[in-house]
């Protein structure tokens, strides 16, 4: 169950699902799944189907054939998504460290921000210049944490 991922095993796996193997595999593949322990286990888990074909009846074993190589391909991809999931949550930790970022910033600016738009309201525009760049910094904030957010987390 711990083997590792092999850049012919879905050449293996092509083969074995659609019958072909070994007849139609290249000699170097077949002699690579003799040697690889995780095409071999693809073709173990072949054998064993064929075995089962040769013994029970042809009419239930396309159903349970195919149930066994649903699991046994469920397996493999949930094992290839919990070595996933660390890095996943990296991404999800550092996207949610920038908003973090992000809002104590605003936090921090609000009062002077507040202070600034309260005063353009009762000066009637008076300091446009000093409101300009804080409103510019939230704005930048404000559109960052978005795309922040969208780059940390996973598109699948
Ligand atoms: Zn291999």
């Amino acid at each position: 169950m711990s083997a590792m991922p092999c850049a012919r095993e879905h050449d293996v796996m092509t083969l074995v699902l659609s019958g072909r193997w070994p007849e139609s595999a290249d000699a170097s593949l077949v002699t690579h799944a003799e040697t690889c322990a995780t095409c071999a286990e693809v073709v173990a888990i072949a054998s064993m189907l064929r075995v089962e074909k040769d013994q029970l009846n042809q009419l239930s074993i396309p159903a349970a054939g195919q149930v066994w190589w649903r699991s046994a391909l469920r397996a493999r991809a949930d094992a290839a998504r919990a070595a996933e999931r660390p890095m996943i949550w990296l991404q999800a930790v550092t996207g949610a460290g920038a908003v973090g970022a992000v809002l104590a910033g605003l936090t921090m600016l609000w009062p002077r921000l507040a202070g600034t738009v309260h005063l353009v309201l009762t000066s009637n525009g008076a300091s446009m210049q000093e409101v300009l760049p804080l409103l510019l910094i939230a704005g930048i904030g404000i559109v960052a944490a978005p795309i922040a957010f969208y780059l940390a987390v996973p598109k699948d």
